[in-house]
């Protein structure tokens, strides 16, 4: 799995928005560290989260599940756009069958458990699905048989106020491994100076 953080609002837009409220703008840092204080107190400590809605991030997540994908849709709070099976299985109706245990050749398309019973089912699976792909029968109709395990790639849009709510449900242990994994991958790639308005949502639990 891979994420990469294409674009992030600097921090003072949402200090601006915070201090439009009291009309304050005079006392702005530009980003430094009395608007890093105002973003913590108003934004987490007095609840007033709606101001870091102002706060937007927009990451290209690849390597993942169409299981994870599922779990990541739930999120409403989010703008998705998802590679679409619809138009791209034509790279698996190209290329060569898998053979069960070469699970690294099979790994361009599917997520692997480390559990082999399982990965070399998803192994049949991926070979059923190419099969009924080179018989000629059309994206639209073939992609029912897709396995979960199908990797897939998505640029994913999200505000601060909501990607705390998903680090807070989706880093803790009861949450799925993969989107735990999502969750740890998404708070690294943030710019440094945003991490403390999140630090408090990522579980340390394993
Ligand atoms: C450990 C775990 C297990 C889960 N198991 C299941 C399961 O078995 N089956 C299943 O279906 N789902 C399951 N889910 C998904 C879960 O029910 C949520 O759909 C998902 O976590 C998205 O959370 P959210 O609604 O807070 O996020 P978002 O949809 O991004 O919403 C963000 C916030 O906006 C507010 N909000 C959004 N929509 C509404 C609304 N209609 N009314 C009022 N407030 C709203 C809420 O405050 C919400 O927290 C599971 C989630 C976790 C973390």
């Amino acid at each position: 799995m891979q994420v990469k953080l294409m674009h992030h609002t600097p921090l003072d837009v949402c200090a601006h928005a915070i201090r439009t409220c009291w009309q304050s703008f005079d006392k702005s840092d530009e980003g430094g560290e009395k608007d890093k204080a105002l973003i913590d107190r108003v934004g987490n400590k007095y609840k007033h989260a709606s101001t870091l809605e102002h706060l937007v991030y927009t990451f290209y997540i690849s390597g993942i599940s169409r299981a994870l994908l599922q779990e990541l849709a739930r999120h409403r709070m989010a703008s998705l756009s998802v590679k679409s099976t619809r138009y791209t299985l034509k790279e698996l109706k190209d290329s060569e069958p898998f053979n069960e245990n070469d699970f690294e050749s099979a790994s361009k398309f599917i997520v692997l458990t480390n559990n082999e019973i399982v990965d070399s089912a998803s192994i049949k699976a991926l070979n059923n699905l190419q099969a009924i792909l080179k018989k000629g029968i059309s994206n639209d109709i073939a992609k029912y048989a897709l396995p979960e395990c199908y990797k897939t790639e998505l640029t994913w849009t999200i505000n601060a106020r909501s990607l705390q709510n998903f680090l807070t449900l989706r880093s803790s242990k009861s949450a799925l491994w993969e989107i735990r994994e999502l969750a740890h991958k998404l708070y690294n790639a943030l710019p440094s100076e945003h991490k403390y308005i999140f630090q408090d949502c990522i579980s340390k639990e394993s």
